[in-house]
């Protein structure tokens, strides 16, 4: 979030983006890369080859940890945030699709609407237009 950080600004609870709301970033921030071949597990020690297992490892032993009250998985905002751009630049030639562009853009301005309300002042005015 660099350009909140440099605003300085302090999300609402209530922004999707808000950390507290993040379904995942618990276990995230369990996730220890020690080698490039060796993945630990922050709750229990166990170390892992490869990212992918520590992940299955957090779905079978440590699912209960989740944030599942009011966390959500903030892959379902890609859509607005362009993850592809940042997952894979392959994506970038795809056709455009009318219908998707629509809901990406109303889930945008949603997103920007409730994270930086313009009516707030000047430095959410700033954060909603970028
Ligand atoms: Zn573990």
């Amino acid at each position: 979030m660099p350009f909140v950080e440099q605003e300085r600004y302090k999300i609402s609870s209530g922004c999707r983006l808000h950390p507290d709301n993040d379904l995942y970033r618990d276990q995230e921030q369990h996730k220890h890369h020690v080698d490039i071949n060796e993945w630990r597990c922050g709750y229990c020690r166990k170390n892992f080859y490869e990212e992918k297992y520590l992940d299955k490892h957090f779905d079978n032993r440590h699912f209960d940890l989740l944030n599942t009250s009011h966390g959500r998985c903030l892959a379902d905002l890609c859509g607005a945030l362009h993850c592809d751009l940042v997952m894979d630049s392959s994506l970038r030639k795809t056709k455009c699709n009318p219908a998707a562009a629509a809901r990406n853009k109303h889930l945008c301005e949603s997103l920007a609407d409730s994270c930086f309300p313009v009516s707030k002042g000047p430095v959410t005015g700033r954060l909603h237009g970028i």
